[in-house]
């Protein structure tokens, strides 16, 4: 179905659009990413743009939640340290919501400890991606987490 979002942070590959009315659809490119800091948000941008995903950005998670009342992305990757609510409660309240049943979510974590890994799991994380970012394989793991877990 078509949704109307209206954010200052939907990106597309045809270009960057600011401050506009978007109709979208819920569709299999659409990548929602929960981050706060800004160079890390350039980066993954940057790298899924280039692979022809869209993109629409939180800086934190009140913000995703607002976005999700619309959007339904096809995965979500989830900063882990935000100010107003740490990833994992924000995981927790996603896979809440009935809409979201099926949507993975991936920690992307610098939180290397074994026991960091596992809370992220046990927190409702579908998978996690290690911080700082792999641009040589970061697509790659995209890729192998839209198959795994595959709407059908
Ligand atoms: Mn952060």
């Amino acid at each position: 179905q078509p949704l109307i979002i209206t954010t200052e942070l939907f990106y597309s590959h045809s270009g960057t659009s600011k401050g506009r009315k978007f109709k979208v659809m819920a569709d299999d490119t659409l990548i929602l990413h929960v981050e706060d800091n800004f160079e890390n948000r350039m980066l993954v941008r940057r790298l899924l743009l280039s692979e022809g995903y869209q993109v629409i950005e939180a800086e934190q998670a009140a913000q995703a939640l607002e976005i999700l009342k619309t959007t339904l992305p096809a995965l979500i990757l989830m900063d882990i340290n935000m100010p107003d609510m740490d990833g994992y409660t924000l995981t927790n309240t996603i896979k809440a919501m009935p809409q979201m049943v099926g949507i993975p979510i991936i920690a992307i974590t610098a939180n290397v400890m074994k026991g960091d890994r596992e809370k992220t799991l046990q927190a409702g994380c579908d998978g996690y991606i290690e911080k700082p970012i792999d641009v040589d394989r970061f697509l790659e793991q995209i890729e192998r987490f839209l198959h795994q877990f595959a709407r059908h």
